[in-house]
C-alpha cells in the first residue's frame, strides 16, 4: 500500500465509524421511546406498539425487494398468511404430534422462504405491473386454499393462534419479544444495505445493464432476496397470529399487502429509515381515530399521493441533508494515473481477444457483417466510423450482450464463455456505456464499488450478519474505489450523490467503476464525448497509461486527433464493414478513409 493511500485509508475510517453512529441514532431514539412506552401507556398502545414491530419485520427485508431492487412485489401479504396458517397449524397439532413454537416459526420461516423464491421467479422475465400481478394473484390463491382447506385451516371459522412461551406470553412480554426481532431486523436489513449486495440490487434497479456488465447476477441476487423477504414474512406471519389470537382468512386483507407496499413507497425507495417511520406511521394512523377504521385504504392511497406529489423521494428524501450540501462549481478533473499499478494489482495480460468474422443483424440491417479485429494486450485499438456503423454492436458482441449469428470471438484461442454479460464480466472485460450508465441516487463512491462487487468473497448471510468476512469486502471496495475515483481525478467528489455530477464526470466515473474489476481487456464507448479539450488531453493520458499497465484497450471515438495520439491499431468501421486497419499513420493516409471519413 502506498503512503498517500493509507493516509487517505486512515482519515477514512473514523468518518466512516462517526457516520455509521449518526445513521444509527434516529433507529436508537425510536427503540428507546418504543421501550419505554408500555409504562407510559396501556396495554392498548402497547398491542398497537407490536403489530408495527410485526410489520416492521416483514416490511424490513420486503423493503429489499421494493425499494433497494424496485421489484414491485405488492402481494406479500401471501407470505404473511402462509407463516400464520404454518404456525398456527403445527402448534395447534392438526397434522401431526403438535410442535413447539419456536420450531414451529422456523417452519414457517422456511416455508414463507420457498414461497418467496417460487413468487419472485417470474420477476426474471416480467416487468413492473405484471410482475406485480402476479404477487397478487399468488395471494389470492393462499388466502382461498386456507378457505377450501377446512380439515387443516378451518376454512372461514379459522384457527387459533400459537401463543409464545413465558415470558413472553403476557402483552408486555411478547411486545418485548417482537421489539427485539424488530431490532434484530433493522440491523441486518441495513448490513445488507450497505454491503455489496445491496449496491447491487440498486444497480439492477437503476442501472441494470451497468450491474450486468460489472458481473452482478441478477437471477442469484434477485433469488437470495426474494427468498430472505419471503423467510421474514413468514416469521413475522407467525407472531401475527399470536397477536391476533385467532386467525381467518379475512385477517389478510388486500389492505395489508398495501400497508408493507406503500409504507416503503412514502418511506423512500433504498432508505430504511424512511419505510421504519412510515410502517409505524400507517399502522398507528388508522388507531387513531376509530371513525378512519374503515377509511384506511382511502387514507394510504392519499398520503402516498400527497407524498408522490410533494416529496417524490419519500421520507427519506425530507431527511436527506447531505444530498442539500454544496459542491464546489468549478471542478477541474486531474487524473493520477500513477495510483493505476495498486488498482489494478500488477496483472500483466499476455492475452488478446480476437474477434473473427463476425455477423450479427438486426431484422434487415446488418450491424456488424463479417468483421475481424483484434485487442492486444498492453495497447490501445482504436474503432472508428460514422454512426450506425456498428461500433457500438461490436463492443455489445465482445461484452456478451449480443451472441453473434456466425464468427467467433476468443482470447488466445481460446473460446470466451458463453454470451452472458456477467460471464464475460468475470473472465476480466471491463467496459463503459456511450451514454452513462449510473446510480443518480448513489454516492459517487458507491457507484464505482458496485463495479468490484463480484470481487467480494463473502456470503449474503454473511453480510446480513456483518461477520468477517464482509467487513473485509467492504474495507476492499473501499479502499479500492476511492483509489480509483483519485486515479481518475474524481477523489474530491467520492460522498457527492452521482445525480449531481456534471456529463464529463459521469465519463470519468465510469472509467473508475470499469477499473474495479481489474480488468484484463478494458471497452471504452464513446468517452470523449462531450468533454472539454483539457479533460480529453487528460482521458487520453489515463487511457495511455492503462494500456501500459498491460490491459488491453478497444476505444471507440468520434475524436480523430485523440485517436490518432493515442492509438497503436485502428479499425475503421463503415456499415459494420472494415473499411480499413492499419497504424494511425496508414489511417491517416488511407484515400478511402480520407474521402468518405476524415475530410480533406
Ligand atoms: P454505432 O455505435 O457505430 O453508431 P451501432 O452499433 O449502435 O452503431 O448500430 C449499428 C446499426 O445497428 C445501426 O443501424 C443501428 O440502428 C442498428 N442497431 C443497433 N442496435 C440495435 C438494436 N438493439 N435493435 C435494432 N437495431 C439496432
Ligand atoms: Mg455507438
Amino acid at each position: 500500500m502506498s503512503a498517500s493511500s493509507s493516509v487517505a485509508a486512515g482519515r477514512g475510517a473514523p468518518r466512516q465509524a462517526s457516520g455509521a453512529l449518526w445513521q444509527a441514532l434516529p433507529f436508537l431514539g425510536i427503540f428507546a421511546a418504543a421501550l419505554i412506552l408500555p409504562m407510559v401507556s396501556n396495554d392498548y398502545w402497547t398491542l398497537i406498539a407490536t403489530r408495527a414491530a410485526i410489520y416492521w419485520v416483514l416490511v424490513s427485508a420486503l423493503n429489499l425487494v421494493v425499494g433497494f431492487a424496485g421489484q414491485l412485489a405488492i402481494g406479500w401479504v401471501a407470505m404473511l398468511t402462509l407463516g400464520a396458517y404454518t404456525t398456527s397449524v403445527l402448534v395447534a397439532g392438526n397434522v401431526m404430534p403438535p410442535v413447539p413454537v419456536f420450531p414451529a416459526l422456523g417452519v414457517a420461516a422456511l416455508v414463507g422462504g420457498v414461497f418467496g423464491f417460487i413468487v419472485g421467479l417470474p420477476a426474471l422475465r416480467l416487468r413492473t405491473f405484471y410482475f406485480a400481478m402476479t404477487t397478487l394473484g399468488f395471494a389470492t390463491i393462499v388466502t382461498q386454499v386456507a378457505l377450501a382447506w377446512q380439515g387443516v385451516t378451518g376454512g372461514g371459522i379459522g384457527i387459533v393462534g400459537p401463543v409464545l412461551p413465558a415470558p413472553f406470553d403476557t402483552i408486555f412480554g411478547f411486545y418485548l419479544f417482537c421489539l427485539g426481532l424488530a431490532a434484530f431486523c433493522t440491523w441486518i436489513s441495513a448490513n445488507a444495505a450497505h454491503s455489496r449486495f445491496g449496491r447491487s440490487l440498486v444497480a439492477i434497479r437503476d442501472a441494470e445493464v451497468a450491474a450486468e456488465s460489472s458481473g452482478i447476477s441478477k437471477p442469484r441476487l434477485l433469488g437470495a432476496v426474494f427468498l430472505f423477504a419471503g423467510a421474514m414474512a413468514g416469521i413475522a406471519g407467525g407472531l401475527f397470529a399470536t397477536l391476533q389470537s385467532y386467525i381467518s382468512p379475512e385477517a389478510f386483507t388486500f389492505d395489508l399487502s398495501v400497508l408493507f407496499f406503500i409504507a416503503i413507497l412514502i418511506g423512500g425507495r433504498g432508505s430504511i429509515l424512511g419505510p421504519f417511520i412510515a410502517t409505524i406511521v400507517l399502522t398507528w394512523l388508522p388507531e387513531f381515530a376509530a371513525p378512519l377504521v374503515a377509511w384506511s385504504t382511502f387514507l394510504y392511497a392519499a398520503l402516498l399521493l400527497a407524498i408522490v406529489l410533494l416529496v417524490p423521494g419519500g421520507i427519506a428524501a425530507l431527511l436527506d441533508f447531505r444530498s442539500r450540501r454544496r459542491i464546489e462549481a468549478d471542478r477541474t478533473i486531474v487524473p493520477r494515473p500513477e495510483l493505476l499499478p495498486e488498482i489494478l494489482g500488477g496483472r500483466k495480460a499476455s492475452e488478446a481477444i480476437t474477434l473473427k468474422d463476425i455477423v450479427l443483424s438486426f431484422g434487415g440491417v446488418r450491424a456488424v457483417d463479417g468483421l475481424d479485429l483484434t485487442i492486444e494486450p498492453g495497447a490501445v485499438h482504436g474503432l472508428i466510423g460514422p454512426n450506425g456503423s456498428g461500433k457500438t454492436t461490436t463492443l455489445n458482441v465482445i461484452c456478451g450482450f449480443y451472441r453473434p449469428e456466425t464468427g467467433s470471438v476468443t482470447v488466445d484461442g481460446e473460446p470466451l464463455p458463453a454470451a452472458a454479460p456477467q460471464t464475460r464480466a468475470a473472465s476480466g472485460i471491463a467496459r463503459t456505456f456511450q451514454t452513462p450508465k449510473l446510480i443518480g441516487e448513489a454516492s459517487v463512491l458507491q457507484n464505482v464499488m458496485v463495479g468490484g462487487a463480484i470481487r467480494g468473497r463473502g456470503s449474503f448471510v454473511e453480510s446480513l450478519l456483518a461477520l468477517p468476512r464482509h467487513r473485509q469486502d467492504e474495507a476492499m471496495l473501499r479502499h479500492d474505489a476511492l483509489l480509483a475515483l483519485r486515479c481518475v481525478g474524481l477523489g474530491a467528489l467520492a460522498d457527492v450523490r452521482a445525480d449531481r455530477l456534471q456529463h464529463s464526470e459521469l465519463r470519468f466515473l465510469e472509467i473508475a467503476r470499469a477499473l474495479m474489476l481489474r480488468p484484463r481487456f478494458l471497452l471504452l464507448d464513446e468517452p470523449a464525448a462531450g468533454l472539454s479539450a483539457e479533460e480529453i488531453r487528460s482521458l487520453g493520458g489515463l487511457i495511455r497509461a492503462i494500456s501500459r499497465q498491460g490491459t488491453g484497450v478497444l476505444l471507440v471515438e468520434h475524436h480523430a486527433d485523440l485517436i490518432f495520439e493515442i492509438c497503436d491499431q485502428v479499425t475503421v468501421l463503415n456499415l459494420g464493414r472494415e473499411l480499413a486497419a492499419g497504424t494511425p499513420a496508414e489511417i491517416r493516409a488511407h484515400p478511402e478513409v480520407v474521402s468518405a471519413y476524415l475530410g480533406s
